[in-house]
């Protein structure tokens, strides 16, 4: 069936979408308007960790709204971006947020902050970004620069200068980079997640720190996919012992709400005053108090214990999924964070999912990418591997 007021109305054509119209979600399910069901195994793109219709979200909803202060602007002080701020400090490093409406966003704003810190504590020279091969850090014209996907890339340069790609896992590389001097920070993804679903090996993150510890650079983390619970750990880099100067944040952290975050240390909130950045939106009062009610939620142990364990049980699935399909080669990931590796296109699957009722996401050219809501449970973890294996057998 098709819906002329949807495949026909004046929305930008830079989305390629199924046909079907989604009406409603509970929990791990969403249904479209002809009323089939789908398992959802996509989670709005690893955003809806509480799943749909969470209470959580729903009660955080209703008790902002009731003050009347859906915005405010950063013109005056609210109190919810204010807890915020001091809940991500306490569950990550000492330092200051900054609140503002994405993903791209966040790194945008974390570019910048790197660029005021290096130009205040050593000069213009220093304002080089290394990022990695399969990165990928937004599209917004600084964050599509450190996205490392050509075809993203190639209609809009010239993109902004100054960006440079390393290897992951390519120490003297990335030494050889830093020992220039000129390089303000290092980006880098704890578990890749558009490029393909790749932990990065965590004595390469201790690397990075070292590194940049030596050469006097910033580390960021960009934990906006595989942070805030993702991964079984509240920060995917908590897995490890590497700490960054910066960490953004995005996706679930207000419940489904934009928002994106910068958690920065304090030298480098040292050397931003009033007027260095801003934003209209960015931390009002709703957005805050939701982001509140999920993080308290996302951070507590049993939770996150949770994660890990339903987590295991998706690898372990995943992993007689690969055995038993020879199109299938491998599975990468941590937590409810998973990749299956294909031996060919993904995007046959993903549809012949779809129609089966199951909900996935393409991570690269061949990796099913599997981030379903945290909440999932050991039976929907269970009913989600069937419709993949289901999927891989029509192949
Ligand atoms: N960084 C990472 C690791 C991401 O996965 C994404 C989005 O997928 C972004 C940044 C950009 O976030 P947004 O789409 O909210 O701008």
């Amino acid at each position: 069936m098709t819906h002329p007021t949807t495949t026909e109305s004046h929305l930008l054509g830079i989305y390629a979408q199924p046909d079907f119209v989604l009406a409603r979600g509970e929990g791990c399910r969403v249904w479209d308007e002809d009323g089939k069901a789908y398992l959802d195994f996509t989670a709005g793109i690893a955003v809806n960790a509480l799943g749909y219709g969470s209470f959580v979200v729903r009660r955080a909803v209703e008790e902002a709204l009731s003050t009347g202060l859906v915005h405010t602007s950063n013109l005056f002080r609210t109190r919810p971006s204010a807890e915020l701020a001091d809940l991500l400090v306490e569950h990550s490093f000492p330092g200051r947020a900054f609140f503002c409406n994405s993903g791209a966003e966040a790194n945008e704003a974390a570019f910048k902050f790197a660029r005021r810190w290096a130009g205040a504590t050593h000069g213009a020279d220093k304002h080089e970004i290394v990022a990695f091969r399969g990165a990928f850090h937004g599209r917004l014209f600084g964050t599509l620069a450190a996205t490392d996907r050509d075809a993203y890339q190639a209609p809009f340069r010239p993109l902004m200068p100054g960006v440079r790609f390393a290897e992951v896992g390519d120490t003297a590389g990335v030494e050889a980079m830093l020992e220039t001097g000129t390089v303000a920070a290092v980006i880098v993804e704890a578990v890749q997640g558009e490029g393909g679903v790749r932990p990065t090996p965590l004595g390469f993150l201790a690397d990075l720190r070292a590194l940049c510890d030596a050469h006097d650079t910033l580390l960021v983390f960009d934990e906006i996919q595989c942070g805030l619970g993702r991964t079984g750990a509240l920060f995917a880099w908590q897995h490890g012992s590497a700490v960054p100067d910066m960490m953004t944040l995005a996706k679930p952290l207000a419940g489904g709400l934009p928002m994106g975050a910068v958690v920065l240390t304090d030298a480098v909130a040292d050397t931003l005053k009033p007027g260095d950045h801003g934003t209209t939106f960015g931390g009002g009062p709703l957005v805050s108090s939701v982001a509140l009610a999920v993080l308290r939620t996302l951070s507590e142990p049993e939770f996150l214990t949770r994660v890990r364990s339903v987590g295991d049980h998706l690898e372990l699935g995943l992993r007689s999924i690969a055995a038993r399909h020879a199109s299938a080669s491998g599975v990468r990931g941590l937590g409810l964070m998973q990749g299956l590796i294909l031996d060919g296109p993904v995007a046959p699957v993903v549809a012949r999912a779809r129609d089966l009722g199951l909900l996935v996401v393409s991570a690269g050219p061949d990796v099913v990418r599997l981030v379903p809501p945290l909440v999932v449970t050991v039976a929907e973890v269970d009913e989600g591997l069937a419709l993949l294996s289901e999927a891989l057998a029509a192949a």
